[in-house]
């Protein structure tokens, strides 16, 4: 039997930031800028929604004074989802940008790689300059209370989760980021998240600057292209294209697939 398919939404929250281009495009352009958006994504299909990502709360945007900021639960509201009664939540890694709004999600079932969870839960490492520039600490507070909890499934290297819907381990950016593989109506297609801020480091290899394990990243890259039907269904995290070169389906909301 066929397996079904499922549309992908890409929603910003926050943004346009102008950046030094090397931050998300390694040694590169070391003189230009770059404009990024903070995004969360979501799948729908088959009556079932799964969001990827959670985001960043108010209180840590206020922090950060972050440009551009709605709340993610008021943009999921533009096409009709309620943060509130999402079932099944993709945390792809635990950077302040993806982790932070989790509690927005009172009721999911919140999918990380255990390796992941690990690290920034349990290695005081985690607790160093590099990593605590990207934490949430009251989000990762959150999480951490949820060990233990059915609330919280920890997986460990690739698992589809849903018929269609795979999770891969890519680590590189950090140690265990998870991508999303969909099956859609034009072939497998992933949500790579920050396995690449751009859609251009998935042609050049060039990632971001942020990088916890560079030999690591490369072949997460060969897995990611392996798996997506082509290049140009592979969704980076931050690329300002995501909501301009798109379908918009409501304010600041695209239909990537
Ligand atoms: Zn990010």
């Amino acid at each position: 039997m066929a397996k079904p398919t499922y549309e992908i939404y890409a929603l910003k929250y926050a943004g346009p930031f102008i950046r030094p281009a090397p931050m998300v495009y390694w040694f590169h352009d070391m003189d230009k800028k770059i404009q990024i958006n903070y995004y969360i994504f979501a799948i729908c299909g088959e009556g079932e929604t799964i969001i990827v990502d959670c985001g960043c709360a108010p209180e840590l945007a206020r922090e950060r004074d972050l440009t551009g900021y709605v709340n993610p639960g008021e943009v999921l509201k533009r096409i009709d989802i309620v943060a509130e009664e999402v079932k099944h939540l993709v945390v792809t890694h635990i950077h302040f940008d993806h982790i932070s709004g989790v509690e927005l999600f009172p009721n999911a079932t919140i999918f990380v790689q255990e390796k992941e969870f690990n690290f920034w839960m349990h290695n005081p490492i985690a607790k160093r300059a590099p990593f605590l520039h990207v934490t949430d600490p009251v989000g990762n507070r959150y999480l951490a209370e949820l060990e233990g909890s059915k609330r919280l499934q920890l997986i460990e290297g690739d698992q589809e989760i849903f018929p269609g819907i795979e999770l891969l381990l890519c680590p590189g950016h950090t140690i265990g980021l998870q991508t999303v593989a969909v099956n859609t109506e034009k072939g497998v297609a992933v949500i790579g998240s920050d396995a690449a801020h751009i859609f251009a480091s998935y042609r050049t290899d060039i990632p971001s600057a942020i990088i916890t394990d560079m030999v690591a990243w490369m072949s997460s890259y060969d897995k990611i292209r392996e798996k997506a039907s082509s290049i140009g269904q592979i969704f980076p995290g931050h690329d300002i294209a995501l909501t301009d070169h798109y379908p918009k389906v409501a304010e600041d909301v695209s239909r990537l697939v």
